[in-house]
């Protein structure tokens, strides 16, 4: 069975004023739709057509001549999670197990913003800011283009996108203020729970 593109978990414009339906019709149905059409073609021919996507992205990952494969695996992936990691009316603070592993590991929710933020505007050129749990603890990583957490040990709690695709429609070049209002107004605390209790 072919990999499928799923639906976005809000309405288009849901996530108005922060991210725009225009946006959304870009990074939703023309990059995530092209990196699964990508990852379809590639593996059309493979027992890879009939595996997860998680499976292939563990396949693959670190095989140079799979580059093309766990690229678009790892971004049809990542995008995926990057969705329901944002609500409409999302933002505010964590609650139980989460504000809990976050204070544990950070001393406090204002210094896990502010780190989280800074590990999504440092991270040079493409790629991604993750809060990911590793050993029984909480950490902020970056990746850089398609990397993910999964293949280096990690289970992904959140991800923020900081691929110019993701912002630039709405905030051209001033990626922390779009990183600023994901985090003040966009992230899924509940979706963040979810992994973690599955950590
Ligand atoms: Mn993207």
């Amino acid at each position: 069975m072919a990999f499928e593109l799923p639906a976005l978990p809000f309405a288009k414009d849901g996530l108005q004023p922060y991210i725009s339906a225009n946006t959304l019709d870009f990074h939703h149905g023309k990059h995530h739709q092209t990196y699964v059409t990508n990852l379809n073609n590639m593996t059309e021919d493979s027992p890879m057509a009939s595996q997860s996507l998680e499976e292939v992205i563990q396949a693959v990952a670190g095989d140079a001549s799979k580059a093309g494969v766990f690229n678009n695996a790892a971004q049809v992936w990542n995008h995926t999670f990057y969705w329901h990691c944002m609500k409409p009316g999302g933002g505010g603070a964590p609650s139980g197990d989460v504000a809990a592993a976050i204070d544990g590991a950070f001393g406090s929710f204002d210094k896990f913003k502010e780190e989280f933020k800074n590990a999504c505007v440092t991270q040079f050129g493409s790629g991604w800011g993750w809060l990911v749990a590793e050993n029984g603890s909480v950490k902020i990583a970056k990746t850089g283009n398609a990397d993910t957490p999964m293949v280096h040990g990690q289970t992904a709690l959140l991800t923020c996108d900081v691929w110019e695709h993701a912002y630039y429609l709405d905030y051209q070049n001033r990626r922390p203020d779009y990183v600023q209002d994901f985090i003040d107004n966009l992230i899924n605390w509940d979706f963040v729970a979810e992994n973690l209790a599955k950590a």
